[in-house]
């Protein structure tokens, strides 16, 4: 399956990226329509949770090399921020879910635990700015697990194999996708957005420091969500992606396989090896 042949079953059928997806999952898997929905409904709950505790009270990893950074950027965007409302939530709401996998808390991989943050933040975000009820939040996620499942099937969704291009990258499309979809934007215009937002971060390396999932994890989970609004709004501008999505998909692919192993989730590059990644990595060893 590749997003052409899915955009093209789309406008013949007259369906939404979700109808598809709903229809194309309850197939597959043998379960009907109303328990796909009952488990992406749950997913949202752990969802809604872990975008907002962090926001809520400090929270700390437990290796001590980050937290409390949701909480202090709650307090700004509450007072003034450079970036509106919806954008400054979506980057809180990225913060919290990010800090809450970091301190071992409960959070949905979406695709992966590295992104955790990117589309919870997203369809948040947008739900408050258009006050879109629960049902249309689920049918997002449903859109923006299909555009996950087109990435793992045709690239990958692991740092370790394609760096963080694929996490964070594939969660900026996934995002973009789904955000499209809620404001009504059609099939090809989420995969225009999809892609718009592969090509941002396409090269991204994964330099965890410490190997941990932290530094600078958390933060690019804020810079994720922007570039999935951006995407999401362009593509509803009428913006096209000339390079289609599966074509960025097999960009993705072929610059994951061409990152040599040191930007690949070994801690061996990148911010990892920096004077202060190695000093911060020092430290945890030996307490
Ligand atoms: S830097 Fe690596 S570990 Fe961190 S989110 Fe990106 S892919 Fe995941």
């Amino acid at each position: 399956m590749n997003a052409q042949t899915v955009i093209k079953i789309c406008q013949e059928k007259g369906i939404s990226l979700s109808d598809f997806a709903l229809s194309q999952e309850s197939e597959q898997d043998n379960i009907s329509k109303t328990e796909i929905l009952t488990r992406f409904g749950q997913m949202l709950s752990v969802m809604e949770t872990a975008a907002r505790t962090a926001r809520e009270t400090p929270i700390h990893s437990v290796s001590g090399l980050t937290g409390g950074d949701a909480y202090l950027y709650e307090q700004r965007r509450k007072k003034r921020s450079l970036l509106g409302s919806t954008a400054s939530k979506a980057v809180a709401c990225a913060l919290s879910c990010s800090e809450v996998n970091a301190s071992m808390g409960r959070i949905v991989a979406c695709p992966t635990a590295g992104s955790c943050g990117i589309v919870p933040a997203a369809v948040l975000s947008v739900q408050e700015e258009y006050d879109l009820p629960r049902e249309a939040i689920v049918k997002g996620l449903i859109c923006a697990g299909l555009v996950g499942q087109i990435i793992g099937e045709h690239a990958c969704l692991a740092g370790a194999q394609g760096g963080c291009q694929a996490e964070c990258g594939s969660a900026s499309a996934m995002a973009a996708a789904a955000v499209v979809e809620l404001l009504g934007g059609s099939p090809a215009q989420s995969f225009d957005a999809a892609a718009i937002a592969i090509k941002n971060s396409l090269g991204l390396v994964c330099d965890p420091v410490a190997g941990l999932v932290e530094i600078p994890c958390i933060k690019r989970n804020a810079g994720g969500v922007m570039n999935a609004l951006t995407a999401a709004d362009m593509a509803l501008a009428g913006i096209v992606s000339r390079i289609p999505f599966d074509d960025t998909v097999d960009a993705m692919n072929r610059v994951g396989r061409q990152l040599p192993t040191a930007l690949r989730e070994t801690a061996a590059g990148g911010l990892a090896t920096t004077k202060t990644g190695l000093e911060l990595a020092e430290t945890l060893k030996n307490r």
